[in-house]
């Protein structure tokens, strides 16, 4: 698999260990963390394992196994039993018009939840 890296980004340098986080999953393609400024608990970062910018930058073997990771992580966060008082968003942004701000592509997965359901 190609492989990119930016030592200058942020998300690159988390993959790597560089700057700490909170790591929920990795794979060989894909690394999962939760948000430092979290719009609600459990929101997690996902992205590919590969330095680009934008959705079209990245090679399909690691947009492929991104909504994989996104699954078993919505299951981890006790998202894949959904009520009326229950939800979840995955969003992706490209480009500063469309709030984009850490140009190395990643998956939000925000929960949503109408009451305290003990996630993280
Ligand atoms: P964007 O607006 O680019 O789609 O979202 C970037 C996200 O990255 C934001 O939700 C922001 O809180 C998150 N973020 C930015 N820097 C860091 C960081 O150093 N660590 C973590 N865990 N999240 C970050
Ligand atoms: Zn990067």
């Amino acid at each position: 698999a190609p492989v990119a890296h930016d030592a200058a980004c942020i998300f690159c340098k988390i993959i790597k260990g560089e700057i700490p986080s909170f790591k929920l999953i990795e794979t060989k393609y894909t690394f999962a963390f939760l948000d430092i400024q979290p719009t609600s608990r459990g929101h997690t970062l996902v992205i590919p394992k590969y330095h680009g910018a934008k959705l079209h930058d990245i090679p399909d073997e690691y947009l492929m196994d991104i909504l994989p990771v996104t699954k078993k992580l919505t299951k981890a966060l006790g998202l894949d039993q959904l009520d009326s008082s229950k939800g979840y968003n995955v969003l992706q942004n490209n480009g500063k018009l469309a709030h984009q701000e850490v140009d190395h592509v990643h998956f939000h997965l925000i929960p949503k939840t109408s009451k305290d359901d003990g996630l993280i």
